[in-house]
């Protein structure tokens, strides 16, 4: 892909910017870069999943310059997600790309969210391209349970490559699912060890997404309970820092570092949401918890020379963004709010 032409040209800052029905600018696009995944972690995915054939998925030109698209209409922060975004094949190449967005000053933000195995290898590179700052997940600090967890991973793996981050000059953030009777007895140690590290950690609820092998409502944990039972031990300032997302953020006075608490289940994010998902396969959905999308393989496909019908089909689907999800996660309704899993839309 190195050298191919961006088709469609980036013409900077001209195109019309993306405003929605409910007069919110979308600026914000995460890009699930592929579905596939070496970890295999409960609350996401099945042990055996069924991944997506190569010819479904986009391209790294394609998403290469699908992105372009959305960085002319006014996107100027781009998270790649997954599935794991670090295992697709020659994912530096479109991460080296988009960093020339960061040069120009169009984007303002690339980052990755990342289950942490790749990152002794890449994070020199990731640094390199401009990535200041990445997510990680880590739902346990004991080596057995983040096993039991991932189905896969390996702890030391993901914390050697989190000191590789950080070495690199990277801030790195810990995402930790809270589940009841899995790790709920550990947020006391990881704001510790958050602490060492110079961390920052976000807490994120279990969302009903994709069908898994288990209940999910066993393991879901209101994180207000978490909030409540944190500090008791701990001074939790109420910060204003607002990432346009779902996240209410603390500051924990005895450490200084940040907690996040994200609650989508909650509906008090969705009037200041500024977001859109990207998946693999070209189709992006406006909310993370409807069903409603919009196919922008196709345009991409159909017209190769050009991205008229691409940019258009983009204005389209942000002109029926909705104005809020409903999630609803409870005994009655076992299944999944959403059938498709997290790590097709990258959470
Ligand atoms: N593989 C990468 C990772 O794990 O960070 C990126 C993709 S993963 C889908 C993005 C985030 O979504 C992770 O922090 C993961 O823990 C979270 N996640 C996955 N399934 C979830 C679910 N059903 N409810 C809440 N969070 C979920
Ligand atoms: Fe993979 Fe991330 Fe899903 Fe875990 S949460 S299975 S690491 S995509």
């Amino acid at each position: 892909m190195d050298g191919c032409e961006t088709i469609g040209k980036d013409r900077g800052a001209e195109g019309t910017k993306l405003v929605d029905p409910f007069g919110r600018t979308v600026k914000y696009l995460r890009v699930s870069v592929t579905d596939r995944c070496d970890f295999r972690c409960q609350y996401c995915m099945s042990e055996e999943m069924t991944f997506l054939p190569k010819s479904e998925v986009l391209s790294l030109e394609e998403l290469d310059r699908v992105c372009a698209a959305f960085v002319r209409k006014g996107v100027e922060k781009i998270r790649l997600t997954g599935g794991e975004p670090l295992v697709r094949k020659d994912i530096m190449v479109l991460v080296n790309r988009l960093g020339r967005h960061l040069k120009t000053g169009a984007l303002k933000e690339l980052t990755v969210t990342t289950n942490g195995s790749q990152l002794t290898k890449l994070a020199p590179g990731l640094a390199a391209a401009g990535i200041r700052r990445i997510n990680v997940s880590v739902d346990s600090l004991k080596e057995d349970r983040f096993r039991e967890i991932t189905r896969r991973g390996d702890l030391n793996q993901v914390l050697a490559g989190i000191k590789a981050a950080r070495d690199a000059g990277m801030q790195v953030k810990i995402n930790a699912v809270a589940l009841k009777g899995v790790n709920d007895d550990e947020y006391d140690d990881m704001i510790r060890w958050c602490a060492e590290t110079q961390t920052d950690m976000t807490l994120i609820e279990t969302m009903p997404m994709g069908e898994v092998d288990h209940d999910r409502t066993d393991h879901y944990l209101p994180l207000s309970l978490v909030r409540a039972r944190l500090s008791e031990k701990w001074t939790l300032e109420d910060l204003d820092y607002n990432s346009g997302g779902p996240a209410r953020y603390v500051r924990v006075k005895e450490t200084g570092r940040k907690i996040g608490f994200i609650t989508p289940l909650s509906h008090n994010f969705c009037e200041s949401c500024n977001r859109v998902r990207l998946t693999c396969t070209g189709t992006l959905y406006m909310c993370l918890g409807q069903n409603d999308a919009a196919d922008l393989r196709f345009p991409m496909r159909v017209e190769k020379d050009s991205d008229e019908l691409l940019e258009a089909a983009i204005d389209e689907a942000i002109g029926r963004k909705p104005k809020g999800h409903d999630f609803i996660i409870d005994r009655r309704h076992k299944g999944p709010a959403v059938s498709r899993h997290m790590s097709v839309t990258g959470g």
